[in-house]
């Protein structure tokens, strides 16, 4: 007899050491999930729903920094669109969808926080396998504020190798669908380990550099940047370097990047909500330029963070 069914034979529980136990342990933090605030540790979805079985979700992530999230309008703007192409509905507004946000970090009583907003094709009671007969799912949490690159990584520049993994072509996923496909990503982020480097850029479909797990990315070639046109995430934080660089005087495009020409660069940073613009000193292990941090990274760094004061750009967390 299987122990399965002994179980069922005799009703008795499992002993513990057969039954699984969360080895995990939780970020300190606050999630919504089905109507309620709870604990990380208990924030937990049904193994049956479509976003856990086929990557069927969208989400957003904004950070609250000095207790003050950072462009939240247009984080909301990019789930709201993910939702209406994803043909998904949620039982909230905008409006609703961001006290539950501020509720989360408030809860939480994190000052710098990475705060989540997802939406998963959800479940149905037959396990049906057409998606209309699902119940989408809602949920967001507010976890401490992480980065893509540590502190010294943002002193000196993150090493970046570049993968020959092609990213999800946009044929195939709306890229602009904030989303979970990350299998590549994962992929090139282990290529990269394999070379020794820290983290990884991958490619477009027609071999131009794409995005990288969490990051899109800019080069500054004669005091002009760039960064790839196609097949990325339209980030929020790219969208500041261009708000950034229309402020500061400075140009920037949207165009294809070559590796070489991204190898050849003057500057290389990336950006992302978890770390804001962050620098990038070696690509497949040679220097970018003489190796250091440049000028215009370094001035649009500064600018990002000063922009977190900025009323226009960010709206206080009222903590209880
Ligand atoms: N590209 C991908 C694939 C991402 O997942 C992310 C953020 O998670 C980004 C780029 C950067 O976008 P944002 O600046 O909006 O955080």
């Amino acid at each position: 007899m299987s122990q399965t069914t002994a179980w069922r034979a005799t009703g008795a529980l499992p002993a513990l050491s057969d039954r699984h136990i969360d080895p995990h342990a939780y970020p300190d933090g606050v999630a919504f999930l089905d109507g309620q605030y709870l604990p990380m540790s208990q924030a937990k979805i049904s193994v049956l729903d479509w976003g856990f079985l086929h990557s069927d979700a969208t989400y957003d992530t904004v950070h609250v920094w000095d207790g003050s999230f950072f462009r939240l309008d247009l984080h909301l703007d990019r789930f709201f669109g993910g939702l209406e192409k994803l043909r998904m509905t949620i039982p909230f507004d905008r409006q609703a969808v961001a006290e539950i946000l501020h509720d989360c970090v408030a809860l939480s009583g994190h000052r710098a926080a990475y705060v989540e907003m997802l939406c998963t094709r959800g479940t149905s009671s037959t396990f049906s396998r057409d998606p209309r007969q699902a119940v989408n799912r809602f949920m967001a949490f507010a976890v401490p504020f992480g980065s893509v690159a540590n502190a010294e990584q943002l002193r000196r520049g993150l090493h970046v190798a570049i993968s020959d993994k092609v990213r999800i072509p946009p044929a195939s996923i709306d890229p602009s669908i904030k989303n979970y496909h990350w299998l590549d990503l994962v992929r090139g982020l282990y290529d990269a380990y394999d070379r020794g480097a820290e983290t990884a850029l991958i490619l477009d479909f027609n071999g131009n550099v794409a995005e990288g797990p969490g990051f899109n990315v800019f080069c500054v070639k004669d005091g002009r940047l760039s960064t790839p046109a196609v097949g990325v995430l339209p980030g929020v934080t790219r969208r500041t370097v261009f708000d950034l660089c229309a402020e500061a005087g400075l140009s920037a495009v949207q165009a294809d990047v070559g590796v070489a020409a991204l190898k050849a660069a003057d500057e290389v940073f990336i950006t992302s909500t978890a770390g804001g613009i962050m620098p990038v000193t070696t690509i497949d292990g040679a220097p970018v330029a003489d190796g250091k941090v440049g000028p215009i990274t370094d001035r649009l760094m500064a600018l990002y963070w000063q922009k977190h004061q900025d009323p226009a750009w960010s709206s206080a967390v009222r903590y209880p």
